[in-house]
């Protein structure tokens, strides 16, 4: 502060933490936050914004994103992505590496640092690949940057394929050591190819046989060998985009032994099941795992409104219309973006009583921000802290279309969504990088986690 002066004061808010609301301002210097209380302590400020009485935030924290640059630009590019992001409450996302060239090596981490930088809006992770011939890069990886490691079970990606569970141990035994966290995608690869071949030479090729083939046991067993696994080798754990309802006892047990272990689920796992797939546009529902059957979307959402799985993310991956018009279910390209809409969508429950907004504030703020060893810089209201803050209108109705969406992969199984709450403004480190659904700040500003403070 220089003689009482602060950059900014964000006046006339309600402050949300996961402990509760209270009416307030937030004071910003140096892209930090400085002080936060009443609006009578505040101090001088050079300029003022007036909250209008709307709710303020930490940003959150998406930990599972595929940017897609490298590689595939054609889908999503760091300065998309991030506009994407930051329009949507997004203060930081976590990369995932299966770019092309995969972020496998000390080198490829600082590419993609390298080329993210320059495009981004928001801060960013990237996440360092777990192959069998990359083991002893994994240390470099974590000193060049990596924020954390991606290990595909169940993978059929020639880029990142699936390791052996000799070679899984090996690097989760070394990981425990660079105090990183380990991601999981938890599927078993054996049931997933031995299902594929008998499907495909039954001449199947709807949506519902890329649901027989991920069969609810090739996840819930991943989860648990990867919860032995993490218990043996002592390795943080994190198990992404939960898709089943099986899975939550294995994850209760685990967290009961005491294992290090955190898990997520994604707005499409929550909002969509099988019976949405005309509505959500027949194949291109295709992602990996499944949206599955009625039934899992309740049970999933009461797991993440209790804590047992800690936190929302989005599993954000574009793809074009081609790639996800396609007639064939094996030739649809899995994913979609989310990365923009889950705010929305995680509000339109908030307004509809499901859950507060302290408890969302909790899953998609605080817990990524602890597990991923951000925390308090990012996903707290906390003074000294950045100031990365969202403001909410929770009164702002708003219909989803892909169209507007500010990925160039548009298209969102979400279509015609109705929704209450959104994101109205975004500042990454004290500076309004997105406002009303437009992007007020330079490409550039956003930096990697891994950058000097
Ligand atoms: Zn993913």
């Amino acid at each position: 502060m220089n003689g009482g002066l602060v950059d900014l004061v964000i006046a006339n808010g309600i402050l949300v933490t996961p402990d509760g609301m209270t009416p307030g301002a937030v004071a910003i210097d140096g892209g930090r936050i400085a002080a936060t209380g009443s609006d009578a302590a505040m101090p001088p400020a050079r300029r003022v914004i007036d909250a209008g009485g709307r709710h303020v935030i930490p940003g959150a924290i998406d930990v599972h994103v595929h940017i897609r640059e490298p590689g595939f630009s054609h889908k999503e590019t760091w300065a998309s992505a991030t506009a994407a992001a930051a329009i949507g409450g997004v203060t930081t996302v976590l990369d995932m590496p299966n770019t092309n060239p995969p972020t496998a090596t000390a080198k490829a981490v600082a590419q993609k640092i390298a080329l993210a930088s320059p495009q981004a809006l928001i801060d960013f992770g990237v996440y360092g690949y777990i192959g069998e011939d990359n083991i002893a890069d994994l240390a470099p990886m974590a000193r060049a940057g990596a924020s954390a490691f991606k290990l595909y079970l169940g993978s059929d990606n020639p880029l990142v394929p699936c390791p052996n569970d000799g070679a899984v141990l090996d690097a989760m035994a070394q990981i425990a050591k660079l105090g990183r966290r380990v991601t999981v995608h938890a599927e078993n690869t054996g049931i997933l190819r031995w299902r594929e071949a008998q499907i495909r030479a039954a001449g199947r090729d709807d949506l519902q046989a890329h649901l027989d083939q991920h069969v609810d046991i090739a996840t819930v067993e991943a989860v648990s060998r990867i919860a032995l696994f993490s218990e043996w080798t002592g390795c943080p754990i994190h198990i992404a985009h939960e898709s089943c309802r099986h899975s939550l006892p294995l994850i209760a047990d685990a967290k009961r032994r005491g294992v290090d272990l955190t898990a997520e689920t994604c707005p499409h796992y929550l909002f969509l099941s099988m019976d949405d797939a005309a509505r959500a546009g027949g194949n291109a529902l295709r992602v990996k795992p499944p949206v599955r059957e009625a039934g899992h979307a309740g049970p999933l959402f009461e797991a993440l409104a209790s804590g047992l799985i800690d936190m929302i993310s989005t599993d954000h991956a574009p793809h074009l219309q081609d790639e996800k018009r396609q007639a064939s279910i094996w030739r649809t390209a899995p994913g979609f973006p989310g990365v923009e809409t889950s705010m929305q969508l995680i509000l339109t429950q908030v307004a509809a009583g499901a859950i507060t907004l302290p408890d969302y504030v909790r899953m998609a703020c605080e817990a990524p921000a602890r597990a991923f060893g951000l925390y308090p810089r990012q996903g707290s209201l906390l003074p000294g802290t950045d100031a990365d803050i969202v403001l909410v209108d929770m009164n702002a109705a708003g219909i989803i279309r892909g169209a507007d969406l500010h990925s160039i992969g548009n298209v969102t199984p979400f279509e015609g969504m109705v929704t209450t709450g959104m994101a109205v403004m975004t500042l990454v480190r004290g500076r309004v990088v997105a406002e009303a659904g437009r992007i007020v700040a330079d490409h550039g500003w956003g930096r990697a986690l891994s950058a000097p403070a």
